[in-house]
C-alpha cells in the first residue's frame, strides 16, 4: 500500500486522481485531502476514502458546514497556512500536487525540503519557482513525477528520466484550442462559454481559457525547461488537434520517440502516483490506430496566440513568475466578465514591461512579486 496524500482533492486532476485510487484498490491509500472552498466535494470524498487528515485553505468556509457532513472524525487543517502545516508529520509516500494557482509554489517547496516525493500537476510551482526551485530540487534531490501530459510523455520517452542530455528537442503537442480555426478578430471577443469549450481535454477553467489562448502551451514551455534542463529554443511547439500525441523527444541521433494514447489525464496521474506498478485493469482505454487513421500535425500560428512568444520571451527575461501571474490574474479577469478574451495577451504583455528586470530569489520574493504583478495587472482592466 502506497500512502498518498492529495491536495486540490476537489478539482479536476484531483477527482480524477482519486477515481485511479478507486481503480486501483489495494495499492493506494489516502492519508489527506485539501480543497480552497467546495466543501460538500471534499466532504463526500472524505467520507468514502476515510483519510485521517483534511485541508480546507479558503477563508470563507462555513465550517459547520464541513463538520456535519463528514460521517467520521478526522484533524482537519484551516486557512492558507494549513496547506504546508499539514504536512508535519504526514505519514505520506508521495504527495499529489494538484492545487491550481500559486498557491502550489510553497507546498512544492516545503515537500522538497522535507525529501516528500511529490506527483506534480500545479505547474504554476515550477514557472514562478524556475531557478529558485529548480535549485532547491537539486540539492534536496527529492523525487518528483510529472503529471502534466506533455512533461509525463516527454519523461517516459527520457526512460523514466528528467536526464535530457541525449535530446535534441523536445517536442510538446498541443490540441490548438477551440479557436484553432476560427479567425484571431473573432477568437478576440468569444465568449467565456466558447473559451471554456476545450475540445479534446476536459479540465478546470483557468487551464481551459489558457488552452483557448494557447498560453498553457507557454506555461509548459517553460515548465520543459525547468524540469529538463533543456534551452529555450530546443523546446518547440507543434499542434496534434485530436490530442493523440501527447509529447515526443527528438535525440541527437535524429529519431523521434513519441508517446501516444487517447486523451485520459488518468493515465498520467496513474503513471506518477504508482510508476510502472499500476494495477492489472490500466485506467486507460487503448487506442485503436484501424480507427485513428491519420495524425496530423500543425505549425502554431504565432501572430493568433501572441502567448506562445511572450512566454518565450518571459524565460530569455527571466520573467516567468511575471508572466504566470499576469495571465492568472488575466484569466480571472477574463473569467469575471471585466476584459475580453483578447485583452489577456495585452496585460501579459504590459505586466512583463513592468517588472522587466526583477528577478526574485527565494520562494518568498516570488510571492510578493506575484502579488505586486497580480495588483497591476487588475489596474489595467
Ligand atoms: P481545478 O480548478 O479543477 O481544481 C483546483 C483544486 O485546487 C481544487 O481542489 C481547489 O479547491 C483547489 N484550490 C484552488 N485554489 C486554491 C488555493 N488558493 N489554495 C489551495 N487549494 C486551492 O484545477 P485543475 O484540476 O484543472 O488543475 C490543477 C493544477 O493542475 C493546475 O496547476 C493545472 O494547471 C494543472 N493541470 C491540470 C490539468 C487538467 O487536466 N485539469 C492538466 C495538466 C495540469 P476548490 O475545489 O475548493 O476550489
Ligand atoms: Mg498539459
Amino acid at each position: 500500500m502506497k500512502k498518498i496524500a492529495v491536495y486540490g482533492a476537489t478539482g479536476s486532476v484531483g477527482s480524477q486522481a482519486l477515481d485511479v485510487v478507486r481503480r486501483c484498490r489495494g495499492l493506494l491509500e489516502v492519508e489527506l485531502l485539501s480543497c480552497c472552498s467546495r466543501l460538500q466535494e471534499l466532504a463526500a470524498a472524505a467520507n468514502e476514502f476515510r483519510p485521517p487528515r483534511l485541508v480546507v485553505t479558503g477563508e470563507n468556509v462555513n465550517r459547520e458546514d464541513l463538520l456535519t457532513a463528514l460521517d467520521y472524525e478526522p484533524r482537519i487543517f484551516w486557512g492558507e497556512q494549513a496547506l504546508t502545516d499539514s504536512l508535519t508529520g504526514l505519514p505520506a509516500d508521495l504527495v499529489l500536487n494538484a492545487v491550481s494557482g500559486i498557491a502550489g509554489l510553497p507546498l512544492l517547496a516545503a515537500c522538497l525540503e522535507a525529501h516528500v516525493p511529490t506527483a506534480l500537476s500545479n505547474k504554476e510551482s515550477i514557472v514562478a519557482g524556475a531557478d529558485v526551485i529548480r535549485t532547491l530540487w537539486e540539492q534536496t534531490g527529492t523525487p518528483l513525477y510529472p503529471v502534466d501530459s506533455e512533461h509525463a510523455a516527454i519523461y517516459e520517452c527520457l526512460g523514466d528520466s528528467f536526464d535530457a542530455s541525449e535530446a535534441a528537442v523536445l517536442w510538446l503537442t498541443a490540441s490548438g484550442g477551440p479557436f484553432l480555426d476560427v479567425p484571431a478578430d473573432q477568437m478576440a471577443h468569444a465568449s467565456r462559454e466558447e473559451a471554456l469549450a476545450h475540445p479534446t481535454w476536459n479540465m478546470g477553467p483557468k487551464i481551459t481559457v489558457d488552452s483557448a489562448t494557447m498560453a498553457n502551451k507557454g506555461l509548459e514551455v517553460i515548465e520543459a525547461r525547468y524540469l529538463f534542463g533543456m534551452e529555450p529554443d530546443q523546446i518547440r511547439i507543434v499542434i496534434q488537434p485530436g490530442s493523440l500525441v501527447h509529447s515526443m523527444v527528438q535525440f541527437r541521433d535524429t529519431t523521434v520517440l513519441a508517446q501516444i494514447g487517447l486523451p485520459d489525464m488518468r493515465v498520467p496521474i496513474e503513471r506518477a502516483l504508482l510508476g510502472r506498478d499500476a494495477g492489472e485493469k490500466p485506467v486507460g482505454r487503448p487506442l485503436d490506430f484501424w480507427e485513428v487513421g491519420s495524425i496530423g500535425f500543425r505549425r502554431p500560428d504565432l501572430g493568433k496566440f501572441p502567448c506562445i512568444a511572450l512566454a518565450y520571451e518571459a524565460l530569455r527575461e527571466k520573467e516567468t513568475a511575471v508572466f504566470n501571474a499576469a495571465d492568472d490574474e488575466a484569466v480571472a479577469l477574463f473569467l469575471a466578465g471585466r476584459i475580453e478574451l483578447g485583452a489577456i495577451p495585452e496585460l501579459i504583455e504590459r505586466a512583463l514591461a513592468e517588472f522587466r528586470g526583477e528577478v526574485p530569489s527565494s520562494v518568498e520574493e516570488i510571492m510578493r512579486l506575484d502579488s505586486a504583478v497580480r495588483t497591476f495587472t487588475r489596474s489595467l482592466a
